[in-house]
């Protein structure tokens, strides 16, 4: 069998994670990188059906920084030759109780807190950004104007070419079938297409992460749950410089896409896997398209922009993003399997947030004294303690099924 090249870092998964990892790790000096992506083709699982939306309001300052990493990451990639297609145009939070209202103050202290430009504005500033919506009913509205959206395959596209041209190597169609372990730790993997040595292995697998974890030894809870959205047809007055909008209360998300109306929303009741009743080499089942779900969120956004009803959609975009039980991403080395990295468990925004996660990633590996929220990151939270799968499944849908909680 031929042999792929050895690497110093090997990154499984060539996602949105995976390929943040890598421009990443390779920006800040460590050029001697393999991707594997089984795939014939990055970017093509979950990332390739991502909203885009890029959100940067967060309820504690750690969270804030990381996301605002990510924003200035993607407007770095935005001026090199292949861009990630970042639209800076701002974005609404809306509320409709004053219990919602008293958050949207606290996050906006919180932003304020880590240097993020974030106000409440009034119902007519509103309406000047969102002339289609009708904001009269709405008890307070935070303007975030460096949010944004990507087109998702160009993020990855981006990633790819940036970190390409930084001397990192990507093999797409080969697929992880074993992780070496040389005396406790990582020494290289199999994959179908030939074996190889590393110093160290980064799983940013997605869906697979569990499957991957698995093959060193370790048991970390990631569960996909269903997330759905639908673009409409082209609708008049729907320009691109449009900001992205959120109603927390309704659950709800949305931005233009292609002149449409892209509308998302986390249902209160999902639909999850158990990792453990799919094999390794298997993306979970096919998503098949929820029409009462996606119906429901029309119903609830025409409340706002009664003119959403009467659109058909164009386009439905569907898969698993990852869940962990305490809607933390897990990001670092294994204390108890060295040289064994994780970068998954994005709790569904792996994509804005894989610039930050990219810089929590190099900090853990680099840096000799990484920071608490670095190390509260660690996968070691779930392999040095006791957990039930059953419990950890019903905490990570919780997290989706309260995303927007107060
Ligand atoms: C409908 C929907 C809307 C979303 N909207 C947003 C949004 O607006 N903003 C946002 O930030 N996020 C959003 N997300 C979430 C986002 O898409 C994910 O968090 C992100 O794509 C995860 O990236 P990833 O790299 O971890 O996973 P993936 O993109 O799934 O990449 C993992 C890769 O690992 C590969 N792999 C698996 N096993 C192996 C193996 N054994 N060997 C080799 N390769 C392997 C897979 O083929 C895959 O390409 C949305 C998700 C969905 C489904």
């Amino acid at each position: 069998m031929n042999s792929l090249p050895s690497a110093e870092i090997i990154i499984v998964g060539g996602g949105a994670v995976g390929l943040g990892c890598a421009y990443a790790l390779a920006k800040a000096g460590r050029r001697d990188i393999l991707v594997i992506e089984r795939e014939d083709r990055e970017g093509a699982v979950t990332t390739s059906q991502g909203a885009g939306l890029c959100g940067q309001l967060r309820d504690s300052r750690e969270r804030v920084e990381l996301a605002m990493h990510s924003v200035r990451t993607f407007r770095e990639l935005q001026v090199s030759d292949v861009k990630p297609d970042w639209n800076e145009v701002g974005s609404l939070r809306i509320a409709f109780n004053e219990r919602r209202a008293a958050e949207f103050h606290h996050l906006v202290d919180v932003a304020t807190e880590a240097g993020l430009e974030a106000m409440i504005i009034s119902r007519s500033e509103a309406s000047q950004r969102w002339p289609l919506m009708d904001f009269s009913s709405c008890t307070s509205i935070v303007w975030c104007p460096s949010d944004g959206y990507m087109t998702p395959s160009r993020v990855a596209a981006s990633y790819r070419h940036n970190a390409a041209q930084l001397g990192v190597r990507f093999v797409p169609g080969t697929a992880l079938e074993e992780v070496r372990i040389h005396q406790g730790r990582v020494s290289g993997i199999r994959t179908n297409r030939g074996t190889a040595d590393c110093r160290y292995l980064v799983n940013s697998a997605g869906a697979n992460a569990h499957h991957v974890s698995k093959m060193a030894g370790l048991d970390l809870p990631i569960v996909p749950v269903r997330h759905e959205y639908y673009v409409t047809l082209e609708m008049e007055g729907l320009t691109p410089d449009l900001p992205c909008f959120r109603i927390p209360e309704w659950t709800l998300y949305g931005r233009v896409r292609d002149g449409g109306l892209l509308l998302g929303g986390w249902e209160p009741k999902s639909l999850n896997v158990d990792p453990r009743r799919y094999p390794s080499e298997c993306a979970p089942p096919p998503v098949v398209t929820d029409w009462p779900v996606l119906n429901s969120f029309t119903t609830s956004f025409k409340r706002l922009m009664p003119s959403a009803d009467r659109v058909q959609s164009s386009w439905v975009g569907k898969g698993w993003p990852t869940f962990t039980p305490d809607g933390r991403f897990i990001i670092g080395e294994s204390r108890r399997v060295p040289g064994f990295v994780m970068a998954s468990g994005c709790n569904a925004h792996g994509i804005s947030g894989s610039g930050g996660i990219g810089r929590l990633l190099v900090e853990s590996l680099l840096d000799p004294n990484p920071g608490p929220y670095v190390r509260s990151l660690s996968p070691d939270r779930f392999t040095e303690s006791s957990w039930s799968w059953d419990t950890a499944v019903a905490d990570a849908a919780r997290v989706y099924e309260t995303y927007y909680g107060v």
